[in-house]
């Protein structure tokens, strides 16, 4: 259980657990919203008037679909596909697509949900959705790969435009899939309309730095979140977990700006290199070669530890970049007693209503991820502003652009959480920010 409720938004969660039963994850995330909107429902009673409480959390659309495809053996394989479309108030639908073995329909309305409040918090015209597939590509051949996503988009495209839902890549979905998606939508609508997707390769229609934008953002984030400790990320050492596109940039950041990353990790185990990683050697065993973190350790002097906790190693800052619910209560005292002063949420919704407890009590500085990784949907909707206008930005500008969009999501969270009496508390100013934005969009919308 996590902290009481104000007294009109207890019955609201109560309705959304009996109406969305066993989606554990969207409890989850729509607790730790409500929980910021007491103030915010006594600031503005005609969000309560307009019943956007109840309105913002039943998705304007959910779609899910047979997904079924042909492996090398000749055998029929069968998947289910999903696309929630959450929110649109603020611009069309955009959100990553998942596939992963977890995914089910809990799991994509956790993340529609936040991305709502996120997409808000950039300033930038989307609404918030997100889709995916219990599809695990672990393992699969790049045929194999793309026939599902051939299969996959053969019935997602009817519900996508580029003023309709743009969606984007998440866990197991990088370049490689957006573009066997990309190629299926192409040729089942017979038009090259490039702002449908992004995370494009930059041959056809991709931004630069939209790859490296959500793990660069992240460490934006946190040093803004530093700086106003009078702090910077320099001389700090961190922990990053995971090992995919989030973690992988998040650690090439840290190392620019002066900080040291000792350990990331896998779904199996972690490496802990004392000297740093080596980004190098981890884009060749995670990006080129698709292999497993083991490798690392293998070719360099790193330990490699199979299973186990990467937040028992010692560290200044946290950066959870892997998945949601990866850093429990237990895994943030460990954290506190060894000094971690900083922690930014580069997956969603990674840290455990009770590891953010632990965090919040010791006075450690959260940044929850619907603030700090949205850097990568905001790089996204610079990404659909450069294909509307047929232009393409320079890697430089495009990175000032998204420095310039974290320091102001820093801002607007620090900001709100002051004005709301709870200074220095992220989680408060990210969803109070974010969802008055929405709220007050959706009460001059009408009832739609
Ligand atoms: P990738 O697929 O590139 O990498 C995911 C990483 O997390 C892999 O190292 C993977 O290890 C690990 N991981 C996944 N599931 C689990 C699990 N159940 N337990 C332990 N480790 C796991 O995904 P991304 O880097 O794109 O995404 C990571 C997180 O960041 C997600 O929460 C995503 O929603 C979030 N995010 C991503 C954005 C983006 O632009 N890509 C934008 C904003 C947020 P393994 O290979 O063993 O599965």
């Amino acid at each position: 259980m996590g902290k009481a409720l104000d007294e009109k938004l207890e019955p609201s969660l109560q309705t959304v657990i009996q109406r969305n039963p066993g989606e554990t994850e969207f409890h989850q995330a729509v607790r730790e919203v409500f929980e910021s909107l007491g103030p915010v429902l006594a600031k503005y009673p005609e969000f309560g008037e307009h019943k956007v409480i109840e309105r913002i959390c039943e998705p304007e659309r959910q779609v899910i679909f047979r997904v079924p495809w042909v492996d090398d053996k000749g055998q029929v394989q069968i998947n289910r596909g999903f696309r929630v479309q959450f929110n649109s108030v603020l611009g069309p639908y955009k959100g990553g697509i998942r596939f992963h073995p977890s995914v089910y329909l809990g799991v994509v309305k956790f993340l529609g949900f936040e991305q709502i409040f996120k997409n808000a918090l950039t300033g930038l015209p989307i609404g918030g959705a997100k889709g995916g597939s219990d599809f695990d590509p672990k393992g699969r051949s790049d045929s194999e790969i793309m026939r599902f996503c051939q299969s996959f988009m053969t019935e997602l495209w009817r519900h996508l435009g580029e003023y309709i839902d743009v969606p984007a890549g998440d866990i197991g979905v990088g370049a490689r899939e957006i573009g066997y998606l990309f190629g299926q939508y192409k040729r089942v609508t017979n038009r090259y309309e490039s702002a449908v997707f992004t995370g494009k390769g930059l041959d056809w229609g991709g931004a630069r730095a939209r790859k490296e934008a959500t793990g660069y953002g992240v460490a934006f984030f946190l040093n803004e979140m530093l700086k106003v400790r009078s702090e910077g990320l320099e001389g700090k050492t961190c922990s990053v977990s995971g090992s995919g596109n989030v973690a992988i940039y998040a650690i090439e950041k840290i190392h620019q700006l002066g900080g040291k990353v000792v350990a990331c990790s896998d779904s199996d185990g972690f490496v802990h290199d004392k000297n740093g990683i080596d980004l190098k050697l981890l884009q060749q065993v995670k990006e080129i070669e698709r292999r497993r973190i083991k490798a690392y350790a293998d070719r360099s002097d790193a330990s490699y530890i199979s299973g186990g906790s990467i937040w028992s190693i010692p560290c200044d800052v946290a950066v959870p970049c892997a998945t949601q619910n990866e850093l429990n209560g237990n895994d943030a005292k460990m954290l506190i007693n060894n000094g971690c002063s900083a922690v930014a949420e580069g997956a969603n919704m990674p840290t455990t209503p009770d590891g953010i407890r632990a965090f919040l009590a010791a006075g450690v500085a959260f940044g929850p991820g619907k603030a700090a990784n949205a850097g990568g949907v905001a790089t996204s909707a610079l990404e659909m502003q450069q294909n509307a206008s047929r232009d393409s930005w320079t890697f430089e500008y495009t990175e000032s652009k998204l420095s310039a969009i974290m320091e102001g999501i820093h801002n607007r969270c620090h900001r709100t959480a002051e004005e709301f009496g709870t200074p220095g508390n992220y989680i408060n100013g990210a969803n109070i920010a974010g969802f008055t934005k929405v709220a007050r969009a959706m009460v001059a919308l009408g009832l739609i």
